[in-house]
């Protein structure tokens, strides 16, 4: 593909244009399995270099790939036909916070973590989280629509969406939603961005809603000998109306895993639950956890720990924080892939879904880990298969498949909160036929050219296992 890399100097500077093969492979995956090369990369500083460079490449007919971290897991920030790929990282300016309103204006580069040790002193926070968010930038965060191990008491990303100015296809900005908390004033065209993966328009700036921080937080962990009594407590914690501020689930193979991989010593049971709840008010904070411990313990729990204390907190979820990253340590020879890891279901559905989970793996020969923030839904996976076996990607694309099925069949989503990219797209396009034809008159409405992050979501093609490079690939 031909691009004018002087006309992007001119616009960005030298030093932040980059065809360097070695930068080009930095950028030529995320999270996921997926990988493809792009031509350049350019890292824009300014909402009218972020305006020129889309112009240029809108009339040169070039794909343009907004990044942020590149922590996505569905491979949506990978340049499946090259071009340019636009690194948001240096516009990371937290530009406005203001306690009156409870907002903040960010430039879509800045980290989740660090815009909450900046509101910190504030007495606020920025609440969705991601378990990624020491990387995750907002601008990813919005695009994928991400939400943390606190969405069953505070929401998505979305819910913090209150306005954004955005770079249209064809280099013009816009500038949408409102600093006012709620607005009917038309379509409320922000909500489209969210979860758009990069195919609608830039993120170049954002209105986020922010909270108060909790003066008291408690959280608490029990262990349980059978899967399904877990997955039965947090569909009842749920249902009694219950408030946690986390509730959260990791089966036994995630349990040994990260015990071989940071050699923590948790009692290799069939599953625990993680339950937090926090507030201004003890007694209040006290009320919500006894009834969780209550549910809990009908439920067959058992070694029941409970604390306020931040350290002792932190070491309680050290596991599950680092779950993900100790899954490949779960057995020899193994890898673990980003393939149907998140899916959402009725909060009735929990236990049944984990089950299911199991039995697919198990049918199909691949080995699969349970957990996620099973208060809101979610229930994240892993497909762990070995990587030079050829057939187990076929096995991966059955277990995508079945799981997808299962899934739809109760109601549920394929894509909780990491999104639908590549590898997650043809099970999902199949299922959701009747949203297809909409979602792509909208694409071609703004995108007309098709330079946004193109073949993705609902134009993904439907062979992912040929469709990039696998980042693991047989033979290697
Ligand atoms: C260890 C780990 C844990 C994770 N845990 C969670 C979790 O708990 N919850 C969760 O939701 N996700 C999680 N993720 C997935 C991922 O971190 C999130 O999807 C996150 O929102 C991605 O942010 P990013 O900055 O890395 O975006 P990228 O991966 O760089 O991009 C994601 C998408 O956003 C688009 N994009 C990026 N910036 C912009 C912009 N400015 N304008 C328009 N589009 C843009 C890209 O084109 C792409 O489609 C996890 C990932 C990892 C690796």
């Amino acid at each position: 593909m031909k691009v004018d890399i002087e006309k992007l100097q001119k616009i960005v500077g030298k030093e932040h244009v980059s065809d360097n093969i070695a930068d080009l492979y930095a950028y030529s995956s995320d999270a996921s399995v997926h990988q493809a090369l792009p031509t350049v990369v350019v890292r824009p500083k300014t909402i009218e270099e972020v305006q020129e460079i889309v112009k240029y490449a809108n009339k040169k007919k070039i794909p343009v790939i907004p990044r942020g971290a590149g922590s996505g897991t569905s491979g949506h920030a990978v340049p499946i036909d090259g071009g340019i790929v636009l690194d948001m990282k240096r516009m990371n300016r937290i530009l406005q916070i203001e306690p009156a309103d409870m907002l903040v204006k960010v430039e879509p580069g800045v980290v989740d973590d660090d815009l909450n040790r900046t509101l910190k002193p504030y007495g606020l926070f920025y609440p969705p989280a991601p378990a990624s968010s020491r990387i995750a930038t907002i601008g990813g965060e919005i695009a994928a629509n991400a939400s943390g191990v606190r969405s069953v008491k505070y929401g998505a990303t979305r819910d913090y969406v209150m306005g954004m100015k955005v770079v249209l296809a064809d280099g013009s900005l816009v500038n949408l939603g409102a600093n006012t908390r709620v607005h009917s004033s038309g379509y409320q065209l922000e909500r489209l961005i969210v979860g758009s993966e990069g195919t609608l328009g830039i993120v170049v700036e954002a209105t986020m809603r922010i909270y108060p921080l909790p003066k008291y937080r408690c959280l608490g962990v029990a262990n349980f000998d059978k899967l399904e009594d877990a997955g039965n407590t947090i569909s009842e914690i749920i249902s009694s109306g219950a408030q946690p501020s986390m509730l959260e689930l990791m089966d036994g193979i995630g349990i040994i895993a990260v015990n071989k991989a940071l050699d923590l010593g948790l009692k290799e049971v069939g599953a625990i639950i993680l339950f937090e709840a926090d507030g201004n008010v003890k007694e209040a904070v006290e009320y919500e956890i006894k009834k969780m411990k209550d549910i809990c313990e009908k439920y067959n729990g058992y070694d029941i720990e409970m604390s306020y204390d931040a350290k002792e907190r932190q070491r309680i979820f050290g596991g599950r924080k680092k779950l993900f990253a100790s899954l490949s340590k779960y057995q020899e020879g193994i890898i673990c892939t980003d393939l149907a890891d998140d899916m959402g279901v009725p909060n009735s559905k929990i236990a049944e879904c984990a089950k299911k989970i199991h039995e697919i793996a198990e049918k199909n020969n691949v080995i699969m880990a349970v957990y996620g923030h099973c208060g809101s839904g979610v229930i994240h996976t892993k497909i762990m298969l070995d990587p030079k076996t050829q057939s187990q990607w076929d096995d991966a694309d059955h277990v995508i498949e079945q799981l997808y099925d299962y899934v739809h069949s109760v109601g549920g989503v394929t894509s909780a909160e990491h999104g639908i990219g590549l590898s997650k797209a043809p099970a999902w396009k199949k299922a959701r036929k009747d949203i297809l034809p909409m979602m792509r008159a909208i694409k071609k409405a703004l995108d007309p050219n098709n330079i946004l992050n193109p073949h993705k979501l609902m134009d993904a093609p439907d062979d992912w296992i040929h469709a990039t490079e696998l980042r693991y690939r047989v033979g290697v």
